[in-house]
């Protein structure tokens, strides 16, 4: 693979570049630099004709200073264990950034999640559960859900571990259904953190959120909530993506109308109130606001240029690489990076594991206005960073970010 396409020499490479910056002792660096553990499990799972079939899962713990491990299961095709590592580091970054005290971790399974059925899912996750329950646990490692798990698969790891533990345990997952411990808002949390930190750097841009024109890439959870809540804040969503195609329409698409079309066809495409338009197209339209929420790597050297947004927002993890991200600041692009645009998730998945621990619940406006109170500071935090050393908003949140991991990592000194 090329290297500037490796996810984990991509978040080195932002590592180093923060820490030339910042003048970082490089004992730090050293420590951030590696992840501090690695679990990787080969484990049988029966199928449904009888057949055994073995799969690879991996979890990850990047780095604990700050708290216990925190971070998503991923169940795609294509992951391995360094993208599994470069996303661990990126949840260390991100949970610092928000300021929760959680260390990052994350979790994937090599799998193709719709090929798989129900029954399948059920016997993989438990089985994946029950081999990397060593780590788990409210104060060790809290896992959520990532790309092709869901609120489903949590419910599934949380019988599991307590089966194993022999007590009902909570907070040792997050995203989980909110009949079984779950927060209000989490489903949406990610997509509305999207939506907070975009209207913020409209207004930093002398912009504003109702009226501005917005391509999402990626209608899962992230991208179709953040979706909704362009739609319903006055923004004009003119362009969606899924795994299938694309569709468009001038002056907005009519979310609502999709919602109910997306939940019954399973896919953005045949919506029959926009025209159908090429994958890729939604990346370069021609609109205020692109939101990458698919894969990683989707802007490159070869698009970059080709991008017409004022303002591209990361809600998927690590969509732009190093070259493009240079392609875009010289274009006079506003990129605002995945730790901090996509942290909304993160942020509740913290008010749902503080909610079991305490066995005291919050309403939905509780959990959306701390949500909403710790993205925007957050924001301040990175913009005012970004500007002090004339840098761009991903440096910036590195900046925040890794400042606040090498002070605890500092204070704490290392043993022995
Ligand atoms: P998901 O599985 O719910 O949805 C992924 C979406 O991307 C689906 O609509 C899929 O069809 C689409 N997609 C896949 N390949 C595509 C392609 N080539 N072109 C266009 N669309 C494509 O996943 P998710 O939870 O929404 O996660 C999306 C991204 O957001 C990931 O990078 C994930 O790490 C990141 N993220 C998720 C959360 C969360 O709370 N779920 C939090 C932070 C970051």
């Amino acid at each position: 693979m090329d290297q500037t396409l490796n996810a984990f020499a991509m978040a080195q490479q932002q590592l180093h570049a923060v820490a030339d910056l910042m003048g970082l002792e490089s004992d730090v660096t050293s420590v951030l630099q590696m992840p501090k553990r690695e679990l990787t499990v080969h484990f049988p799972v029966r199928m449904r004709d009888g057949n055994i079939q073995t799969f690879t899962g991996y979890r990850v713990h990047h780095n604990l200073t700050r708290g216990p491990a925190k971070g998503g299961i991923r169940y795609h095709p294509a992951t391995d264990i360094d993208e599994v590592r470069a996303l661990a580091f990126w949840m260390t970054i991100k949970c610092a950034v928000v300021n929760i005290p959680f260390g990052g971790a994350k979790g994937g399974v090599v799998c193709d999640p719709t090929k798989l059925n129900t029954d399948e899912l059920e016997r993989l996750t438990r089985r994946y559960t029950s081999e990397i329950a060593i780590l788990l646990g409210p104060d060790k490692d809290i896992p959520a859900p990532d790309m092709g798990t869901n609120g489903q698969t949590m419910a599934w790891i949380l019988d599991t571990y307590s089966a194993l533990k022999g007590t009902t345990v909570p907070a040792v997952v997050t995203g989980k259904p909110i009949a079984v411990g779950g927060s209000e808002g989490r489903v949406e949390a990610t997509g509305r953190g999207v939506v907070t930190i975009t209207r913020e750097v409209l207004r930093s841009l002398n912009m504003q959120l109702p009226g501005a024109t917005i391509a999402v890439q990626g209608y899962g959870n992230v991208g179709s909530a953040a979706a909704v809540l362009f739609h319903l804040s006055g923004a004009k969503v003119e362009a969606v993506s899924d795994v299938n195609g694309a569709i468009y329409r001038k002056g907005g698409i009519d979310i609502i109308a999709l919602q109910d079309y997306v939940r019954i066809n399973k896919s953005v495409v045949g919506f029959p109130d926009a025209e159908p338009i090429p994958a890729d197209d939604v990346l370069t339209m021609q609109v205020d606001v692109l939101v990458p929420a698919a894969l990683q790597h989707v802007l490159t050297a070869d698009n970059a240029n080709q991008v017409k947004a004022k303002v591209v927002v990361e809600g998927a993890n690590g969509p732009t690489t190093p070259d493009a991200d240079v392609i875009l600041r010289n274009k006079g692009v506003t990129v605002v990076p995945d730790v901090l645009a996509n942290a909304g998730g993160v942020t509740v998945s913290y008010f749902e594991w503080v909610q079991g621990l305490q066995n005291f619940f919050w309403t939905e406006s509780e959990v959306n206005t701390r949500l909403e109170q710790i993205l925007i500071r957050a924001y301040q935090q990175v913009h005012r960073a970004a500007q002090h050393h004339k840098v761009d908003l991903r440096m910036g949140a590195y900046i925040v970010g890794v400042g606040r991991v090498a002070e605890a990592i500092k204070s704490m000194g290392i043993y022995p």
